[in-house]
């Protein structure tokens, strides 16, 4: 049921008519379409389409500087990123990874049959919790893949500390941390290797893609091979390899938006901000924050809803849902709960307690530089007089 009507005078862009298109959690940031079309012409024009063309090897330099890290090897998505990283360095029987992450983090294992064993997240973070990696150890352990969830550096220090310790090598999954920066160093240079994600929904896209940051130079001449068939030279394999290769066309893409990466910050956190102050004052609800002193793309605005809330999390879905704006759960509810893994791992929710309740307040709001001002109040507005709605005190409740 709607409960407000919304302005149909709000635009995007100036010129699509706002809600004509419902509002998409990870509606892609598109740069500059006539550089595109002028990469893509270069591209025809020199009919090198794949295989380590000029567009990649320039988008590669571009990410590794931007990162400050030595290597980036670019991908054709962030899963097979994450399982040639995952079969690069090696490892084997279990690897600890959170439930409360997308469910590529435990495919990449699970395909490459190897068991994913779910440690519980902090429940302010949302990132591993050391102490939980700690409990989930056993002699068949290998390694740790972090999660830097919603771009926030995962507690990098202390599972090294516990890496270290146990002979386990730890790696990231940085698919939403494109840009971010943990302690003042950037995302790319922690654990062994990070990996990252240009999906189209992401905060930075190449239609499709991924990449592998190090700062190992013999890893990363091994994941070169490994996404090119094991190929060194014309006729010689070498090592056992996928095709994990990225395009042209997709590295043309990952050009532009670098080129516009500014813009989108500034959009997200513009859209952060508007939507931090206004939300600010609602009882049972609040916003994940951002430490302001790194940097950060701001591509996930994170709704939490208390159980105190007068409504749920589920009836805010459904009403902003009522509206047409596709505001999401995230990761509900956790990777451990999805077929393949409860039906092999039918008790691990045991260990999952703050997995179970963080999945259960998320929302994901709209953001990204397809939201203007307006429609992020008009988002708030839904918010807000359903609140009030539910708390019988709506004039309590300034609109
Ligand atoms: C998107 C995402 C992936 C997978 O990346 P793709 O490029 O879509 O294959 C892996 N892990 C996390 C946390 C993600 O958000």
């Amino acid at each position: 049921m709607k409960i407000i009507e919304i302005p149909k005078d709000l635009a995007i862009n100036g010129a699509d008519p706002a809600f004509d298109q419902p509002l998409h959690v990870g509606r892609p940031n598109i740069g500059s379409r006539e550089d595109f079309l002028k990469y893509a012409g270069e591209i025809f024009d020199r009919r090198w389409l794949s295989n380590n063309g000029p567009m990649v090897q320039e988008f590669e330099q571009r990410v590794a500087n931007y990162h400050n890290v030595k290597h980036c090897i670019a991908m054709c998505n962030g899963t097979v990123a994450l399982e040639i990283a995952i079969r690069a360095l090696g490892l084997e029987g279990e690897v600890i990874i959170p439930s409360y992450t997308f469910i590529a983090t435990a495919h990449a294992l699970h395909w490459q049959a190897i068991t994913p064993v779910f440690a519980d997240i902090d429940p302010v973070t949302h990132t591993l919790d050391p102490e939980a990696v700690c409990r989930m150890i056993t002699l068949r352990t290998t390694g740790i893949i972090g999660v830097h969830l919603w771009g926030r550096g995962s507690p990098v220090e202390a599972l090294q500390e516990i890496a270290d310790e146990h002979g386990l090598k730890l790696m990231f999954d940085a698919a939403h941390a494109f840009g971010c920066s943990h302690k003042g160093t950037m995302i790319g240079n922690f654990g062994v290797c990070e990996v990252l994600s240009f999906h189209a929904t992401k905060f930075f896209n190449t239609f499709e893609g991924g990449a592998v940051l190090t700062n190992n130079d013999e890893l990363a001449e091994t994941m070169r091979l490994m996404r090119n068939f094991g190929f060194s030279g014309m006729d010689n394999v070498i090592h056992p390899g996928t095709n994990g290769k990225m395009i042209e066309v997709a590295a043309a893409m990952g050009l532009v938006n670098l080129d516009a990466i500014d813009n989108v910050i500034e959009a997200n956190y513009r859209n952060y901000q508007i939507y931090q102050k206004e939300l600010s004052n609602l009882p049972g609800i609040s916003l994940l924050t951002f430490d302001e002193s790194e940097h950060n793309n701001y591509q996930y605005v994170v709704m939490e809803v208390a159980g105190d809330c007068v409504v749920t999390r589920d009836q805010i879905i459904e009403a902003l849902h009522a509206e047409n704006i596709l505001a999401r759960k995230y990761f509900w509810p956790g990777c451990h709960n999805m077929k393949p893994y409860s039906e092999l791992y039918p008790h691990a929710g045991l260990m999952l307690e703050n997995t179970r309740q963080v999945a259960g307040r998320v929302v994901v709001l709209p953001t990204g530089t397809t939201q203007n001002k307006g429609m992020i109040r008009v988002v708030v507005q839904v918010i807000r007089v359903l609140c009030g709605l539910h708390s019988g005190a709506k004039k309590a409740i300034d609109l």
